[in-house]
């Protein structure tokens, strides 16, 4: 759980990058959903395996979870104004639908687990197979480099909220430079009205 807003910082980078497809609110919000898993885990069965109890931390069931997370939010109308409301409010305007709230479940689980699945040995990432094999592909087969992956993983993930900050500025600013353009234009316009009446056409 402590891990929690680390992993806000490479799914805002991604669901910035394909906002026009994904919720973005949703796409962050289900780090929180699949992590419930891990609370609960700790008041049902305290002590690892922790990521097993409820097989949130996995690319079938999360994904379901996932889903169903993004569809809820979709048809409880204050959750949707939320969503579209504080992208309104953080300057990028989204209309959003059933399809980008599902999807932004789906893939924002997806994205959670996958991360989680280089450093937690207990993650079933395919269950109901059982073995992490993304765990052993990435750490060597050896739990002593649980560490040291877990160090990178943070690593990274405090890239990608730097990452995310400059993206965001990229994407206010080239929503002020069509307004720009357009200003411009229209100045441009009303420039060439002004010299076509000041000097008659030859
Ligand atoms: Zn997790």
């Amino acid at each position: 759980m402590p891990f929690t807003p680390y992993h806000f910082g490479p799914n805002g980078f991604v669901g910035l990058l394909f906002r026009r497809w994904f919720d973005v609110p949703v796409f962050i919000a289900a780090n929180v959903l699949v992590d419930i898993e891990v609370i609960a885990d700790h008041f049902l069965q305290p002590g690892w395996p922790v990521h097993q109890i409820w097989h949130f931390h996995t690319l079938l069931v999360g994904g379901f979870a996932g889903a169903i997370f993004g569809a809820i939010v979709y048809y409880i109308k204050p959750f949707r104004w939320l969503s579209e409301k504080s992208m309104a409010l953080i300057g990028l305007p989204a209309k959003t639908t059933l399809l980008s709230m599902v999807l932004a479940g789906v893939l924002g689980v997806w994205l959670h687990v996958l991360i989680d699945s280089f450093y937690h040995y207990d993650i079933q990432i395919f269950w109901p197979h059982k073995d992490n094999t993304i765990f052993r592909w990435i750490n060597s087969g050896k739990m002593s480099n649980m560490e040291k992956t877990q160090q990178w993983v943070v690593f990274y993930c405090k890239l990608f909220w730097g990452l995310m900050l400059g993206l965001y500025g990229v994407l206010l600013a080239l929503r002020a430079y069509p307004n720009n353009r357009d200003v411009m234009r229209q100045s441009e316009k009303s420039e060439a009205k002004a010299a076509g009446t000041k000097s008659p056409q030859a």
